[in-house]
């Protein structure tokens, strides 16, 4: 049986600081790019980007603009598999603007490789990642974020928008998935 761990792993205060400093980082580097295009993948980075971008807001730097992409990989349900889909597109085109994209979580790095793909042949301006969370130890694909909040050790998480089973998406802070014998 699985449980949520009653630790949190990360804090909602810890989160809260780690926001403030990413987005005081992305205003730093984009003050003389200009406006910022968002693309969330939802549904687990729903909270982090609107948590970030109202941070990003506060520091003085335009988001132009906000747009959501869901992709899907099938594969098991902790795991994502190579076969990554995009099930639902951004609806605006993206060249010579400035994207940056915002994600819970990068793991194995697929579901992001695929989308760095899909996005550079549309050319935009400029591309950067932005992940509240990174498993480097999981990774199958040569991706790297530009912006990182934690960096993780190989847990399986929930909450702050992320799922198991769609499960715990409202916890304010990041919580831990347990196996119980
Ligand atoms: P990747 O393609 O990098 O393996 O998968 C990234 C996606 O897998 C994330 O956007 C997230 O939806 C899901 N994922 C990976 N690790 C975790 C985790 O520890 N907890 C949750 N809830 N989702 C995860
Ligand atoms: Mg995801």
């Amino acid at each position: 049986m699985f449980t949520l761990a009653p630790n949190p792993l990360i804090t909602e205060k810890e989160i809260k600081k780690r926001v403030t400093q990413m987005a005081e980082e992305i205003a730093v580097e984009y003050e003389n790019v200009g406006p910022v295009m968002a693309i969330a993948l939802l549904r687990g980075s729903y909270v982090f980007t609107a948590d970030l971008l109202r941070e990003l807001s506060r520091q003085g730097q335009t988001v132009q603009e906000i747009d959501f992409i869901i992709a899907s990989s099938y594969g098991a349900a902790t795991e994502s598999s190579g076969n990554v889909q995009i099930v639902r597109d951004v609806g605006s085109d993206i060249s010579g603007k400035h994207v940056l994209i915002i994600d819970d979580i990068l793991d194995s790095g697929n579901t992001m490789h695929r989308l760095q793909e899909l996005l550079l042949s549309r050319k935009p301006a400029s591309l950067k990642i932005c992940v509240l969370l990174d498993k480097p130890s999981r990774r199958e694909k040569k991706i790297e974020a530009d912006y990182i909040g934690f960096k993780i050790d190989d847990h399986f998480v929930v909450g702050y928008g992320l799922d198991f089973d769609q499960r715990f998406r409202e916890l304010p802070y990041i919580g831990l998935i347990e196996e119980r014998a």
